[in-house]
């Protein structure tokens, strides 16, 4: 967890945010000093933060690993309490004496990438600090986005959004860029392999529109709701089924088995089904996070040749290219509600229940 604010202006001025103080209980109103920024720190007025499917399980304090096994928060070091929110966009209001960012960009509203390593091992280096093995993501190991404002440890973790639709900018943080970052990996031919879509959440709907802003033309999409289903062929979806229907596989192995899935969910059954759709020498990126396991069989996973990959948010020069992919015009915008920040629990109880078509977006 982040350190409590250390430093506060002498005249105390309190900042309000939205935690979990107690897992598995609603979120709660508390206030914190004004963070002054230090080094190269930077601080964001927020006025957009998404709410995303990961916060539900911060608000738990666990992961369902499957089998009745748990990875608990508090084994990663992550204790309550804990101020949520990692799809954040905001204005900079303050900048440490060390920030490199010009005085001019104050007052301006930028894009906040959470996905924060440590900085400075070779994989946070090499520009993938997602996946540092010593993560301080925004909103999940240190503060979000749930609060009137937010501190980011350096500028260039601010990506500039102008032109986008605030509330829709935020979901490119995460929902956006684990979507993008997923569809990176996949490597088929866009004009004539069938890539297979699981889960129309807001993941998987921002899926659906950046593969079809990447080109892809065979896209066929499964969820066991019909209206999303319905709401993908409106989109540009080639194909749609409901997973549990018994003939669902036969008819995607009918129209040339999956070159690649990505599953949005990451539960047992859409993995088992991703994977019985592959063709030979297809390949499966798990995304979702929403639990479960899988039994695997070894000789099929040799002799079709097919690939398990799992994909995680998402690095910042991803995020980048998924902007100017964005401010290009040719990804058609998520659907979007926006809710005041005190409903927070409101929206985090609607997308528990699986009611949220797109993104809910906490705005002020
Ligand atoms: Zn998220
Ligand atoms: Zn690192």
């Amino acid at each position: 967890m982040e350190k409590p604010a250390n430093v506060q202006s002498s005249v105390e001025t309190l900042m309000k945010a939205y935690a979990v103080q107690c897992f598995c209980e609603p979120v709660v109103a508390i206030e914190r000093g004004d963070h002054q920024p230090l080094g190269s720190e930077v601080v964001v007025e927020v006025m957009r933060c998404g709410i995303c499917h990961t916060d539900l399980h911060l608000q738990d304090g666990y992961y369902d690993l499957g089998g009745g096994k748990r990875a608990n928060l508090v084994d990663r070091g992550i204790r309550p309490p804990v101020i949520m929110g990692h799809e954040v966009l905001g204005r900079l209001v303050a900048k440490g004496p060390n920030a490199a960012i010009d005085d001019s960009a104050i007052g301006k509203t930028f894009l906040v990438y959470p996905w924060l390593g440590c900085g400075e091992c070779e994989v946070c280096q090499a520009g993938k600090e997602n996946l540092c093995a010593k993560p301080r993501y925004i909103g999940v190991a240190r503060a979000g986005g749930y609060a009137e404002q937010c501190v980011v440890p350096d500028p260039k973790y601010l990506v500039d959004v102008t032109g986008i639709e605030p509330a829709l900018a935020a979901t490119y943080a995460c929902s956006g860029l684990t979507a993008y970052s997923a569809l990176r990996k996949v490597t088929i031919d866009k004009q004539d392999d069938l890539l297979v879509l699981m889960g129309l959440g807001g993941v998987g709907l921002s899926g659906l529109q950046i593969a079809l802003a990447l080109g892809y033309r065979r896209i066929a999409v499964a969820d066991i709701d019909a209206d999303k289903r319905e709401f993908a062929l409106k989109c540009g979806a080639s194909l749609t089924l409901d997973p549990r229907d018994g003939d669902a596989l036969s008819v995607l192995a009918d129209a040339g088995g999956a070159a690649a899935v990505v599953d949005f969910v990451g539960n047992s059954a859409t993995a088992t089904f991703a994977i019985a759709s592959l063709r030979k020498g297809g390949t499966c990126i798990v995304v979702g996070l929403f639990g479960g396991d899988i039994t695997l069989s070894l000789p099929p996973l040799v002799q079709r040749a097919i690939t398990l990959q799992g994909s995680f948010v998402g690095n910042l020069d991803e995020l980048k290219e998924l902007i100017e992919l964005a401010k290009s015009g040719v990804i058609d915008p998520l659907p979007i509600e926006t809710v005041a920040f005190d409903e927070v629990n409101a929206a985090l109880e609607r997308l528990r229940a699986g009611h949220v078509k797109g993104r809910l977006v906490l705005a002020r």
